[in-house]
């Protein structure tokens, strides 16, 4: 605390991220990053662009790159904006498009940082409590006053929303945003993507962290009507002119061309999902159903703190949120067969 801050500064309550242990033999199951490498195309174009011309500023628009995600999805290159990391994107979103006089809705249980921002930015937010069963109650969406926001699959509970219910939260939003941030899409059925023709209120935010292995290089972006597009683009040129650098654009740009490469890996983690899901059910864990790279867990005797600390002396690390309503289950990332065999072998030393 210091005389010297703002009110914004006195007013924000910072995200804290997973831990980064970055200790040699630590397998980190805790920040569901993917555990594969990039492709080696991705590598060798940051390095090419590394070599070549860092004296250089970035393109401040990365049309290239907007043009490449905008035909992957069927849209125009106006209805894609690129930001550093979705949480950027996220973060611009609720400038963009919340007011500090209406208030937002999001998911009790629901990515810890919209809270965040809606304080940073004084945008009033009210929590709808998710169903028993830990799924989304659309109903409770329906006409908010300032907006709307969740994941779909929302996180940390795994679970995913059908998009005829995400059409109805939209049309019964007419007159406000509604973001679906799918940071976790690639692991799921179906992108909402496809409703943004019909929906000028939707705005879809996707990330290259998870299913492109590249949360190192930060980059995410979102979908959207021309319109939305156009207004977080003024929001990013009253930033920051360059919020990609240009290590980031190469990268990105070849990473949306090794097709096959990242359609191989996400099917190897949705596999090694499905088997750690039964090997988790025969040892007395119940999994919330997954479509993310993660799954969310709790087990019929030991309480969810013992087991994140007990993982962690083995040093295996998850994450545990200490919150009301989920603080006796553990959130565990996707890793390769190997860590997620180890991970078994060391659960298996502390059921017995
Ligand atoms: N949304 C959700 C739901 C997430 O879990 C994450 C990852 N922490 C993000 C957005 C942000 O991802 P990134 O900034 O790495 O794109």
């Amino acid at each position: 605390m210091s005389r010297f801050w703002s009110k914004a500064t006195l007013r924000c309550e910072p995200y804290v991220p997973g831990e980064q242990l970055n200790q040699p033999g630590i397998i980190k199951l805790n920040t569901n990053e993917n555990p594969y490498p990039p492709s080696p195309a991705v590598v060798r174009a940051i390095e090419k662009e590394a070599a070549n011309s860092l004296n250089l500023y970035p393109s401040p628009t990365a049309d290239q790159l907007k043009k490449r995600i905008a035909d992957l999805h069927g849209l125009k290159k106006e209805q894609v904006f690129v930001g550093n990391g979705s949480d950027e994107v996220l973060a611009f979103s609720f400038m963009a498009f919340f007011d500090q006089d209406k208030t937002i809705r999001f998911p009790d249980i629901s990515y810890s940082f919209y809270p965040v921002y809606a304080r940073l930015f004084n945008i009033p937010f009210e929590t709808v409590p998710l169903q028993e069963d830990f799924t989304i109650p659309k109903e409770a969406f329906f006409q908010s006053q300032g907006g709307v926001i969740f994941p779909n699959p929302n996180a940390p509970t795994s679970i995913y929303l059908e998009l005829d219910f995400i059409e109805e939260i939209a049309a019964q939003n007419p007159h406000q945003v509604v973001i679906i941030d799918e940071a976790y899409i690639d692991f799921a059925s179906e992108s909402a993507v496809r409703l943004v023709q019909d929906y000028e209120n939707i705005l879809v935010i996707q990330t290259m962290s998870k299913s492109k292995s590249l949360a190192g290089l930060r980059v995410g972006y979102a979908l959207g009507n021309e319109d939305l597009i156009s207004g977080l683009t003024r929001i990013k040129d009253s930033f920051n002119s360059y919020t990609l650098d240009r290590l980031a654009i190469a990268g990105a740009e070849a990473a949306f061309q090794a097709t096959d490469y990242y359609a191989d890996m996400t099917e190897k983690v949705k596999i090694t999902r499905e088997w750690t899901i039964s090997a988790l059910n025969q040892r007395g864990f119940t999994v919330l159903p997954s479509q993310t790279n993660f799954i969310f867990t709790t087990h019929e005797t030991i309480p969810a703190e013992e087991l994140y600390e007990r993982l962690k002396e083995s040093g295996i690390l998850i994450r545990y949120f200490n919150k009301p309503r989920i603080e006796n289950y553990v959130r565990i990332t996707i890793g390769t067969d190997e860590e997620m065999q180890q991970l078994f072998h060391q659960l298996d030393q502390i059921i017995k």
